[in-house]
């Protein structure tokens, strides 16, 4: 029987990097995937979804061309191409790591794979009636589209974000429940296109985990360019007749039916551990999710998960670096304990939205007495010489010491500043070491110094009344 260092079962992001991290630390690897290396973060998510969203970049600029003087007659806009473009991207990704898990030498195994009672001392995976043993496992199965009652999936009006992804035509009219980042990228992408489009979020903002700030102005911006957006809105019931959906929905102004010819459900995640024989080998979930450890440990020795079967935060980057971590644990080193607050989220809608760290009633609700700084877009040199004006940058931060809790950003490809936002969460810098730091000129990034300027009342690039000028705030911080 082939015996291996680590078994991997899955082989999306999670799993991937898992292998190619115990690959370079001389670790025999096996690696088991039943459908195509890159998960759904390279086949059906992050990258095939940012590869449309750059297509309607460029529609949006078309569409707008004669803002820039440039005339443009009777532009067509084909959605069918821009899928094509996305599965070529995915394609060539999916190569990619192929190449590089055969070029590190890790066994990749395809078929779906379970964990089986192992000899003692190590454990055993059967993948398509073949057994393996390996000293340890990892669990990196991933997660798929929650189902919602009453919105049962079609594949063809009622869709996830899977059949999302290949929808050629957009939709006249296109109903969008959930206002998470799956939802609003979709919203963004087929308005882009021309769709009308409604969207139905039970809580009180569009992407309700971040900053309410965000979700309020996002909405405002999708509402300017003619979204529907129905907040603290229920969905109650989706009825497909032929080729179009009655979607009813009730919030505070009432009951109302919506027609439409496509409905995207995007309401969050289920793990995939049904077929994993987890129970059998003892391994603890709560609500099916994987219970692990700061080292990504199971309730049994030797077995490890990572990623969104652990529903810690289902982002592709947290299931890269706990695999990265699984794999520096079972090799015995000493691994840093990963801090998912301050782990970076991105939203891709246009304008984009992202954050790092605390929100602000997060932040007041771990016990800190914080202080705010806002810089709106509006004052910004670089976002006024491109022309994308719409947004701010927030900063939350420690009231006592400085130190930066969260930083929250809205704003046509504001995303790029997320690395800096990072590298501040990680450094705990405080407003004041941020505010020292020169940024180059013209960047979007003078932002985030401005902001953090701006919680002491003393950012530059913001029009104050003269009394507050000659009358300094007391305890502002020198250099
Ligand atoms: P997955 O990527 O789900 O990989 C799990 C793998 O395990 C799959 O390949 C599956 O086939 C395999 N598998 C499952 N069971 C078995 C078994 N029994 N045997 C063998 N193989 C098995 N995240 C971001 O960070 N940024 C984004 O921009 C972003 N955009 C997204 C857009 C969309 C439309 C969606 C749906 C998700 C997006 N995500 C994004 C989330 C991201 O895709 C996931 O967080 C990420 O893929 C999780 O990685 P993972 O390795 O845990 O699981």
């Amino acid at each position: 029987m082939a015996s291996y260092d680590i078994a991997i079962i899955g082989g999306g992001p999670g799993g991937y990097v898992a292998a190619l991290r115990a690959a370079q630390l001389n670790l025999s690897v096996a690696l088991f995937e039943r459908d195509r290396v890159g998960g759904l973060c390279l086949n059906w998510g992050c990258i095939p979804s940012k590869a449309l969203l750059r297509n309607a970049d460029v529609v949006n600029l078309v569409r707008d061309a004669s803002k820039w003087g440039i005339g443009v007659s009777n532009p067509t806009f084909d959605l069918g191409s821009a899928v094509d473009r996305s599965r070529k991207v995915v394609d060539q990704l999916v190569g990619g790591v192929e190449t590089l898990l055969k070029d590190a030498g890790v066994e990749t195994i395809h078929g779906a794979a379970s964990l089986a009672a192992g000899a003692r001392g190590s454990h055993s995976v059967v993948c398509e009636g073949k057994s393996y043993e390996a000293k340890h496992v990892i669990i990196a199965t991933g997660a798929s589209t929650r189902a919602l009652p009453g919105a049962p999936v079609d594949g063809k009006v009622v869709l996830t974000s899977h059949e999302a992804l290949l929808v050629r035509t957009p939709p006249k009219r296109a109903v969008v429940i959930g206002a998470g980042p799956v939802g609003v990228e979709f919203a963004h992408l087929w308005a882009s296109y021309g769709s009308q489009v409604t969207i139905v979020e039970l809580l009180e903002t569009l992407v309700p985990l971040e900053d309410p700030e965000m979700g309020r102005l996002l909405k405002r911006s999708f509402e300017g360019r003619r979204m529907t957006c129905l907040v603290k809105t229920r969905l109650e019931s989706v009825e497909v007749h032929g080729r179009i959906a009655t979607v009813t929905v009730s919030g505070d102004e009432g009951t109302r039916s919506i027609e439409a010819e496509a409905v995207l459900v995007a309401v969050g995640f289920v793990p995939h551990t049904q077929s994993l024989n987890l129970e059998a080998s003892g391994v603890a979930t709560d609500r099916g999710f994987i219970v692990i450890d700061d080292h990504m440990q199971t309730s049994v020795a030797g077995i490890y998960a990572i990623g969104d079967v652990t529903g810690k935060l289902m982002l592709a980057h947290v299931a890269m670096e706990q695999g990265v971590i699984a794999v520096e644990h079972i090799a015995g080193q000493t691994v840093p304990v990963l801090d998912y607050v301050q782990m970076p989220r991105a939203t891709f809608c246009q304008p984009q939205v992202g954050s790092v760290g605390y929100t602000e009633q997060g932040a007041k609700a771990a016990g800190y007495r914080v202080k705010t700084g806002r810089f709106p877009l509006t004052a910004l040199g670089k976002a006024i010489a491109v022309g994308e004006t719409e947004g701010f940058v927030k900063v939350v931060a420690d009231e006592p010491t400085g130190q930066v809790l969260g930083i929250h950003l809205i704003g046509h490809d504001i995303n790029d500043l997320l690395g800096e936002a990072t590298m501040i969460a990680l450094l705990e810098a405080t407003t004041v070491e941020v505010g020292f730091a020169v940024h180059a000129h013209p960047t979007l990034t003078e932002a985030i110094k401005e902001a953090a300027l701006a919680t002491d009342g003393a950012a530059i690039h913001i029009a104050r009344r003269k009394s507050l000028k000659t009358a300094p705030q007391q305890g502002v911080p020198t250099r």
